[in-house]
């Protein structure tokens, strides 16, 4: 019997899994999906690794799976599906760990307890995150779960690319700058030097531009100072987050504009970014096919603000070896990447446009100063990596 792990990434209205064979040097992809609207119209798919649906199942509108009504289907699923596997443990993809959790952690009830505590750190995630590992745990007591933050691979910043220039007594109460998409990251520096071996031994900025969107400084393979900071909505504008904003905007909504907590969220996580700015789409391909001069518009400040941050996270380096880019929007938006790429010249990034036009991988010419790449992420298969190492016994 073939032994697997399964993958989760749960969300506030969809669970994506993935399901990856053991006995091979790295955990192989066996099938993969997803049941978004799980609050609204269920629907289910699963494909095999090559793309191909193994199955599927809709929901009538209006249906509450719910998150647990969604596990039991998954689980039950693949139950049946899976008579010649057996699954030694589920990875979680969890997107705080605090200060505390610097790398992925074998969950407990204990260990559940202490994660429960950073749900006032990231209350649009956590609690999502959480819910399965809740409801799997009452399932399948024996079965290891282990959680994968998001946080973890940046805890090896200096303390000083970690703080807010704030009081003490508000910083003791957890607010730091965490960083996020620390898996992505780590996958890139894991994989970096299979590309660009000298650049992997020195200064990196990895641009993870997805509908989330941040960049890394990583300096020797860790993490060195990150775009995004208390929370996933600071940094570079996003598909819908405005990104960084002055603080004082926050006063002006609340003394002129009369909002409340739940109104600015709504403002500044899923009516701003991409879609705020053009007016048309938070879709990166929309927004490139577009004439409207709002698409132009958003596109230009995008690559501005992604300027700037290299500018940033440049400095915190003190130097610049490559620029990788990664997620769907730097996997495969050649605009981006060559707006990026010419105003990274003043840092040594010579675009090789034909390599750009064929997504790479390298997309600088061989005499560019700082090498630029294109590198699919790979987040799944880190959480399968880290959630087999969390099973041996040697750790
Ligand atoms: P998520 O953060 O939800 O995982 P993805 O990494 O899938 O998001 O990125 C989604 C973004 O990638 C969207 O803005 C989408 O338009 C963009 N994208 C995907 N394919 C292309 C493409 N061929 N050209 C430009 N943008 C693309």
């Amino acid at each position: 019997m073939t032994e697997a792990i399964l993958v989760l990434n749960a969300g506030s209205s969809s669970m994506k899994f993935s399901l990856f064979r053991e006995g091979e040097a790295e955990p192989a992809l066996h099938l993969q999906g997803q049941i978004e609207g799980i609050y609204t119209a269920p629907h289910f798919v699963a494909r095999i690794a090559a793309g191909a649906v193994l199955d599927e199942t809709r929901w009538a509108e209006g249906t509450r799976l719910g998150h647990d009504g969604a596990i039991a289907y998954l689980l039950e699923f693949l139950r049946a599906q899976l008579r010649d596997y057996h699954l030694i443990a589920v990875g979680h993809r969890v997107v705080h760990g605090g200060l505390e959790f610097s790398r992925p952690v074998r969950v407990d009830a204990q260990v559940l307890t202490k994660l429960e505590k950073f749900i006032p750190l990231a209350p649009l995630h956590q609690p999502h995150n959480l819910t399965p590992i809740r409801v799997i745990a009452a399932q399948a007591p024996d079965l290891p779960q282990i959680a994968c933050f998001d946080t973890a691979f940046h805890r090896t910043q200096p303390p000083l690319a970690q703080a807010f220039a704030l009081p003490g007594a508000i910083t003791d109460r957890g607010v730091h700058r965490y960083g996020f998409h620390g898996l992505s990251y780590e996958y890139i520096a894991k994989t970096l030097p299979q590309y660009d071996p000298h650049a992997a031994r020195g200064k990196v900025v990895v641009l993870h531009l997805g509908n989330g969107a941040s960049m890394c400084a990583i300096g020797a393979g860790k993490s060195v100072a990150s775009t995004m900071g208390f929370t996933a909505v600071e940094g570079l504008p996003m598909g819908t987050r405005c990104g960084a904003l002055d603080p004082g905007v926050m006063l002006y909504f609340m003394d002129e504009l009369k909002m409340d907590a739940r109104a600015i969220e709504k403002l500044i996580y899923q009516q701003s970014g991409l879609l705020g700015v053009s007016g048309v789409s938070s879709d990166m391909r929309t927004l490139e096919a577009s004439s409207e001069p709002g698409a132009k518009a958003a596109i230009d400040l995008y690559v501005y603000r992604i300027g700037r941050e290299l500018g940033s996270l440049s400095a915190a380096l003190g130097g610049l070896d490559a620029i990788v880019f990664t997620a769907g929007i730097g996997e495969n938006s050649r605009l981006v990447r060559e707006q990026v790429c010419r105003g990274a010249a003043w840092l040594g990034v010579e675009l090789d446009a034909a390599a750009n036009r064929a997504n790479g991988p390298r997309i600088s010419t061989s005499a560019s100063r700082a090498s630029a790449w294109v590198i699919p992420t790979n987040e799944e298969l880190m959480i399968a990596s880290h959630t087999r190492r969390a099973l041996s016994p040697k750790q």
